[in-house]
C-alpha cells in the first residue's frame, strides 16, 4: 500500500497525548520546544533529546520576517534576542551575477501593495512598467523603503511596519537562546545518543527512544528534528523522501566563517559562482560565509578553493562540507510523529526559508495539536497545508536557477535548459505575457513583490502593462512615479547607518 493511501486511511485515534519527545537540538528542535513549552506547556510535559557529541548542521543564519512573528507569540524582546544572537538586520538578499556575469539585483522584504502604490486592478509594476517604455522609470527598486535601505546601508527599526525586515543571527547562539526560553517554561533536556527508536508492533506508532546510555524515553507524541539523518520519520517509519535534485542541482554546501571586515550590510549576499553561489552573512562577531554547488560540476575541492578566494578577513574556523539532496518528505507528519527542519526536507538555501518552514510546521502543530489522540482527517490537513507550502518555496527557488541568461558553464547551461514543473511555467509565462503576478491563497509564502522583483531581476521582461495604467495620463504618471521615488529618497535619507543603529539599539557584548 502506498504511504499516501495509508494515509489518508481512518487511524484510530490511539491515546490521550501528554507526554511529548522532541529528538534533536538544533534549531528546529529548540524552536519546537521553546514554542511548545511557552504556548502550550501546562498541558504538555516536554522533553528534548540531543547529544553533544554528534552537535547540529551549524549553518542556518538568514531569516525572513515572518520569524518576527514567531518572536511575537514567544514574547521575545528584539534587544534581548539581538544581542544574544550576534545579530544583524536584514531588508533582503542581493542577487550577484545571476541574470549574467556582472548583473545585480536586490530582492527586498517589501510590500508595494501595502504602501498604496497598487490600484485595485493593476499592481505598481504595470505603472513602472508604462514609465520604463516612456522613459520615465528609475531602477525598480527605487520605489522600495527596504530596497533603497539597503542600497544605502541604512537601518531603523520604525513604527508601524515602516521597515520589513529579517535578522542575520548566529545558529548556535540562537539555538542557545531558545534553549532559555523552553527550559524556564518547563520543557527538559535530555543528554545522549539515540540508539534505538522502539515502536509498537501492532499501530506502528513510536513509543520511545532508547539511548546509548540504555535508558529508555518514552512518550506519546514525537517530533523528529535529527536533521539530515531523519531518525525517527525515515530510518523508522519509512517515510519516503522526495528528491528534487533534477530542479535544484546543488547538493553540498562548504561553510566558513571570517572575521568581520568592511562596513556591516543590512542585507544577505547570494553571488553567483560557476557551478553554485557564495552566501555572505554579516553578523556583529563575524561573517558566515560558504558555497552551496553541485557535486556534478566541481568537486569539494574545487568549491572550498573557490571560497577561499572570495573571503575576506582572517578565517575563524576551517572549511567544513556539508552534504544534502534538495527535497522534501510527502509526508511530514506521520502516525505520533511530526518532523520539522532537515529531518522533514531541504530545499536550498538561497532565499532562507528553512526556519521558516519549521516555524510554519510549530504553528500547525499547536493549531491541530492531537490532545486525545491522532485524528487522521488533521494529519491529512497537516500534510496538505505543509505540502503546498513547501511545492510554493521550491518553484521561488528553481526560479532564480532556471531563468537566467547565463551560458558561460556546463552548469549555468544545464540550469537554463533543464525541464521546471508546470507551476513554475504557468507563472513564468503569466508575468511574461502581461505583467501577471498572483498570491493566489495566503499559504503561499513568496506574494506578488518577491516574484516580480525576482523575475524583472532574472530577466523576464512583461511583453505588455495592463491596460487601465493608460487611465492616467502622462503627466499624472511621471507625477505618480516621481513622488512615490521622492518618497522613499526622503524616507531612506533620514535613516541612521546600519552599524549605528546596532551599536545604540541593540550592541552585543564582543565575544
Ligand atoms: P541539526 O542542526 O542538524 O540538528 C540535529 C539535532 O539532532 C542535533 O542536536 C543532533 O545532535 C541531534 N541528533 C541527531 N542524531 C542524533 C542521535 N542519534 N541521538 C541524539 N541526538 C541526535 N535555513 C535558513 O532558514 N536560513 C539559512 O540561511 C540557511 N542556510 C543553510 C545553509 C546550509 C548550507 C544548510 C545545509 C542549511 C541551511 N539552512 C538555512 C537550514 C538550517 O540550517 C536548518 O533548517 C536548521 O539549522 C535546522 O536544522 P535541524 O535542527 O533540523 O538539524
Amino acid at each position: 500500500m502506498s504511504q499516501r493511501a495509508e494515509s489518508s486511511m481512518n487511524a484510530p485515534a490511539g491515546r490521550r497525548i501528554h507526554k511529548v519527545v522532541i529528538a534533536g537540538g538544533g534549531t528546529a528542535g529548540w524552536m519546537a520546544a521553546a514554542s511548545l513549552a511557552k504556548l502550550l506547556g501546562k498541558t504538555l510535559d516536554i522533553v528534548l533529546v540531543e547529544s553533544d557529541e554528534i552537535g547540529t548542521v551549524g549553518v542556518g543564519e538568514a531569516t525572513i520576517p515572518t520569524l518576527l512573528t514567531l518572536h511575537q507569540l514567544l514574547k521575545v524582546k528584539e534587544q534581548d534576542f539581538v544581542k544574544a544572537v550576534q545579530g544583524t538586520f536584514k531588508l533582503g538578499i542581493s542577487f550577484e551575477n545571476w541574470r549574467d556575469v556582472g548583473e545585480n539585483y536586490m530582492h527586498a522584504f517589501s510590500s508595494f501593495a501595502l504602501t498604496g502604490k497598487d490600484s485595485w486592478a493593476a499592481g505598481f509594476q504595470h505603472f513602472w512598467l508604462k514609465g520604463v517604455k516612456m522613459g520615465l522609470s528609475a531602477e525598480f527598486g527605487e520605489y522600495c523603503n527596504e530596497w533603497a535601505a539597503a542600497k544605502h546601508n541604512r537601518f531603523a527599526v520604525l513604527p508601524n511596519h515602516g521597515l520589513n525586515y529579517a535578522y542575520h543571527l548566529d545558529a548556535s547562539l540562537y539555538a542557545k537562546f531558545l534553549r532559555g526560553i523552553a527550559e524556564e517554561h518547563g520543557a527538559r533536556r535530555q543528554e545522549g545518543r539515540i540508539e534505538e527508536v522502539c515502536a509498537d508492533a501492532e499501530s506502528g506508532f513510536i513509543t520511545g527512544l532508547r539511548l546509548q546510555s540504555g535508558a529508555l524515553i518514552e512518550g506519546d507524541f514525537f517530533i523528529d528534528c535529527t536533521g539530515f539523518r531523519g531518525l525517527l520519520i525515515g530510518q523508522t517509519l519509512g517515510v519516503d523522501y522526495e528528491d528534487w535534485r533534477h530542479w535544484l542541482p546543488c547538493d553540498r554546501a562548504v561553510a566558513l566563517q571570517t572575521e568581520s571586515v568592511g562596513a556591516l550590510i543590512p542585507y544577505t549576499r547570494a553571488i553567483a559562482r560557476e557551478a553554485g553561489w557564495q552566501w555572505r552573512i554579516p553578523l556583529q562577531h563575524r561573517v558566515g560565509n560558504g558555497i552551496v554547488f553541485s557535486s556534478r560540476h566541481w568537486s569539494d575541492d574545487d568549491a572550498t578553493r573557490c571560497l577561499l578566494e572570495n573571503v575576506q578577513g582572517g578565517h575563524l574556523t576551517e572549511p567544513r562540507v556539508i552534504r544534502f539532496a534538495a527535497g522534501a518528505r510527502r509526508l511530514q507528519w506521520h502516525r505520533n510523529c511530526v518532523a520539522m527542519g532537515l529531518s522533514s526536507g531541504f530545499i536550498e538555501p538561497l532565499e532562507s526559508t528553512s526556519i521558516h518552514l519549521i516555524q510554519q510546521s510549530i504553528i500547525r502543530l499547536m493549531q491541530m495539536f492531537p490532545y486525545d489522540g491522532v485524528r487522521q482527517p488533521f494529519v491529512d490537513e497537516f500534510n496538505k497545508q505543509m505540502a503546498f507550502e513547501i511545492d510554493n518555496v521550491r518553484d521561488f527557488i528553481i526560479l532564480h536557477y532556471h531563468v537566467t541568461n547565463r551560458e558561460d558553464t556546463p552548469f549555468w547551461r544545464m540550469c537554463r535548459e533543464m525541464d521546471v514543473p508546470d507551476s513554475l511555467k504557468h507563472r513564468i509565462e503569466l508575468f511574461k505575457q502581461g505583467g501577471g503576478a498572483f498570491r493566489v491563497v495566503p499559504l503561499e509564502l513568496f506574494g506578488e513583490s518577491s516574484w516580480i522583483q525576482v523575475m524583472l531581476g532574472q530577466g523576464v521582461t512583461p511583453e505588455q502593462y495592463h491596460p487601465i495604467v493608460n487611465m492616467m495620463s502622462d503627466d499624472e504618471l511621471e507625477k505618480f512615479l516621481t513622488g512615490i521615488h521622492e518618497a522613499v529618497r526622503k524616507m531612506v535619507g533620514q535613516l541612521p547607518e546600519h552599524q549605528r543603529f546596532i551599536d545604540y539599539y541593540c550592541k552585543a557584548v564582543a565575544s
